[in-house]
């Protein structure tokens, strides 16, 4: 490990003035989740279970699954696991379930795909709760939830694998605790229609990748419009700041799990719009700490309300990097 990612790893994930603010990691199949932790990761905000999925040749069994999710509670015992389930279409394919459409992102994805095959989703929900016994810090995300028919369903399928691992269970001593559940807001269909969510879940994870993605009608991966592909256009922060404030408003606990948490500047901001749980790529870490460390909170907050009366990406960016500079 690097000095450079390493020398504040025992100082804790806080502002200036002492703020808890939970850094978490987002990972897959193949992470370094032992050094993650090392660097001070307070857990894993995200967990990519298709990558695990994508190296395969073919859907893993139940058991498979098991094994590669146990890693997880394994090294972050006492800290919370978020573990997104199978969010395969758009521009992630599986060799043996090919998906072919003209609009992929736009398409069968994420739990489209999973409530139209329960027998895959079921698998999977097994696993993960098999996985979770012992542990009592399992967050299940559901990635492209659009609709309360399909939350509904999700639910309907996660107590039926619960109860039957309960069951299974039920002559060991592995105690299996109930998930918390919550949908992977990155639809903004989702957004508009929050209250219905935010009701019936235990929390909100903000997919900050597809959220931009569908507000600004930008593919995420395509260079020629790249720079519409941004977390400082204003629209970008006026819906995040509209989802902290309905959340806060409901007691619904929120997270970011989209890659905007990673860069420091934009983390400020989200600390300041009253996000304090962000999950990242592990080489983010380091940055987004210190970053954070350097201002209290209510300097974030102020900066927050600030950016929110720009009117252009460029402004809030030019701005967001004065301020940085400032503190030298
Ligand atoms: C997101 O959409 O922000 C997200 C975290 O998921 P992914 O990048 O895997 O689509
Ligand atoms: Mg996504």
């Amino acid at each position: 490990l690097s000095y450079e990612l390493t020398r504040d790893k025992g100082l804790p994930n806080t502002t200036k003035d002492g703020f808890r603010i939970k850094l978490m990691i987002n990972c897959n199949y193949g992470t370094d989740l032992h050094k993650a932790r090392l660097l001070g990761a307070n857990g894993v905000g995200l967990f990519r279970s298709e990558l695990a999925f994508m190296q395969l040749e073919q859907f893993p069994s139940e058991s498979a699954q098991s094994v590669i999710y146990r890693e997880l509670f394994e090294e972050f015992k006492h800290s919370t696991i978020t573990i997104r389930t199978l969010d395969i279409g758009g521009d992630k394919q599986l060799s043996y379930f090919p998906i072919k459409e003209e609009n992929p992102f736009l398409g069968w994805r994420g739990i489209r795909v999973t409530l139209d095959h329960p027998e895959i989703f079921l698998v999977q929900l097994r696993a993960i709760f098999k996985a979770s016994a012992g542990y009592s810090k399992l967050k299940l995300a559901l990635p492209m939830v659009s609709t309360l028919e399909e939350l509904n369903e999700c639910y309907r399928l996660i107590h039926q694998a619960f109860a039957e691992v309960e069951e299974e269970l039920k002559f060991t001593h592995k105690v299996l605790k109930k998930p918390k559940i919550g949908i992977t807001l990155e639809v903004p269909a989702a957004l508009f229609n929050l209250t219905t969510f935010t009701k019936r879940v235990d929390f909100i994870s903000i997919g900050t990748n597809d959220l931009i993605q569908y507000l600004m009608a930008v593919d995420r991966n395509n260079l020629q419009v790249k720079s519409l592909y941004s977390h400082y256009q204003p629209s970008v922060l006026h819906a995040l700041k509209q989802i902290a404030t309905e959340c806060d408003k409901s007691s619904t606990p929120i997270q970011v799990c989209g890659e905007m948490a990673a860069d420091p500047l934009a983390a400020l901001l989200l600390v300041g719009m009253g996000y304090h749980d962000l999950s990242m790529n592990v080489i983010s870490l380091a940055k987004v700490k210190r970053a954070i460390s350097r201002f209290e909170l209510a300097e974030l907050q102020d900066m927050a309300a600030t950016v929110l009366t720009f009117e252009t990406e460029v402004k809030i960016k030019r701005y967001m990097m004065k301020m940085i500079e400032n503190k030298g």
